[in-house]
């Protein structure tokens, strides 16, 4: 054995145990792709071998700026030297300037920051309630909330309880009453929902986990202009496709539409902390009191320094209108491939999914074969392999993704017929 291949050896041995360590001692909500990555540059991950993968999925589009973005990492380690959790016992001199920036580039009147999205949503919840009783004068404790079929959320037992994907739910009750869902993209069928009690109706612009699923043109202006009518709060979930993901600061730019409550997340960490937010107008907001509501992490210096950096360089870099013109460079060049085992190319701005037909392939089976063609993704609902590079990719690079994809198609070309049914089940 030369060297090299001595130490490119042990580096896989470390890489087996790295991946054994997490499976002896960890929980298994998870089932990762089988690489173990331990760098990141840019649209670029590193394994321990130090094999390069694209990475087309940015963290469920946490890392819309690439991974460490030297001005996000300068802000970070700047603001950490000098200050980085305080709690909100005490004032800061980060937390005004990135609430200031948060409520400008997104519309809204206030905003309250939490750590992840799923605590972002629950403020939501708090608020719309709140307000429901407040001001809309709902009977106590009667507040109904509206939510789409297909919904993500989150994680926690309130958000798992208004899921309708079964295995979110599946032993993990009793949930929360209050919820009822409508399905997604029928404005009519929220119509017909809404009752006297009715506070909110949250809603993604465009479904991320559910497949990235686009609703009809004109659905989310129908949804803005029942809930005016009926006096119920229009609240959108644009953790995964705010800032700048879909092509837009918020995906509901793209029908001119501005909602009551805002939810933001990933991204607004510049993928280097969980920072979140829920934003809201001022009547909606006004409704919380000193003890109503908190959170020991939220809006802490650390998180509000780099909030404050990642809206600044989406501003600068013009992010979106990138996102807007590589997402459609992106979603021609998956069409031209034209694969019989592509059922359909889906998305808005970076925010694509290729839906698979299992008859040919999982999903899962594709995001592996990318992998050995050195591109990171993951499959969503199965049969959806998800294409979300961070939005500081170049078009090059975005060629080289979808040139991968082509090969790993045309392989399953000459892949004998059972073989395919072996991997729809795996
Ligand atoms: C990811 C996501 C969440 C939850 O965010 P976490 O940080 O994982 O809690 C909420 N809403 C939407 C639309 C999401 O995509």
């Amino acid at each position: 054995m030369t060297t090299a291949a001595r130490a490119a050896a042990l580096q896989a041995r470390a890489a087996t145990h790295a991946i054994e360590l997490e499976n002896r001692h960890g929980a298994h909500n998870y089932q990762p792709l089988p690489v173990v990555l331990n760098r990141g540059a840019g649209v670029y991950l590193f394994d321990e071998q130090g094999r390069r993968y694209l990475d087309m999925m940015s963290a469920y589009s946490a890392v819309s700026f690439g991974h460490s973005h030297p001005a996000l990492v300068q802000a970070l380690t700047e603001q950490a030297g000098r200050l980085s959790v305080t709690s909100r016992a005490f004032h800061t001199d980060r937390l005004g300037p990135f609430l200031a920036a948060l409520c400008r580039v997104t519309g809204m009147a206030r905003a309250l920051p939490m750590n992840s999205g799923a605590e972002a949503v629950e403020t939501a919840i708090k608020a719309a309630r709140k307000w429901a009783y407040k001001v809309k004068r709902v009977p106590d404790g009667q507040a109904q909330i509206l939510v789409a079929e297909g919904n993500f959320a989150g994680r926690t037992t309130t958000i798992v309880g208004f899921s309708t994907e079964a295995q979110y739910r599946d032993g993990f009750g009793p949930f929360a009453p209050g919820f009822a869902s409508v399905p997604f993209g029928d404005a009519k069928a929220l119509e017909a929902a809404i009752t006297p009690h009715t506070a909110a109706f949250i809603v993604e612009p465009i479904q991320g986990e559910a497949g990235i699923v686009v609703p009809p043109a004109g659905y989310l202006k129908a949804v803005r202009d029942i809930c005016t009518r009926h006096n119920v709060l229009m609240i959108c979930d644009e953790v995964q496709t705010g800032l700048g993901r879909t092509g837009r600061m918020l995906a509901c730019d793209h029908e001119g539409v501005r909602p009551d409550g805002l939810t933001l997340g990933k991204a607004l960490g510049g993928g280097l902390l969980p920072v979140s937010a829920f934003l809201a107008r001022e009547d909606v907001m006004s409704q919380f009191t000193p003890g109503d509501h908190g959170s020991t992490f939220g809006g802490n210096p650390l998180a509000a320094a780099v909030g404050l950096a990642a809206l600044e360089l989406l501003e600068r870099e013009q992010l979106a209108r990138r996102a807007q013109e590589h997402g459609d460079h992106l979603m021609a060049q998956l069409r031209r491939l034209a694969h019989p085992a592509i059922k359909e190319v889906r998305g808005q701005g970076l925010l694509i999914g290729v839906e698979i037909d299992p008859s040919f392939a999982s999903a899962r089976a594709v995001c592996e074969a990318l992998m050995a063609e050195g591109v990171l993704t993951k499959d969503t609902h199965g049969t959806v392999v998800r294409l979300a590079p961070p939005l500081v990719i170049e078009r090059a690079q975005i060629d080289d993704a979808v040139a991968a994809l082509g090969r790993v198609l045309k392989a399953l070309d000459s892949r004998p017929r059972v073989c395919r049914a072996e991997s729809v089940a795996a």
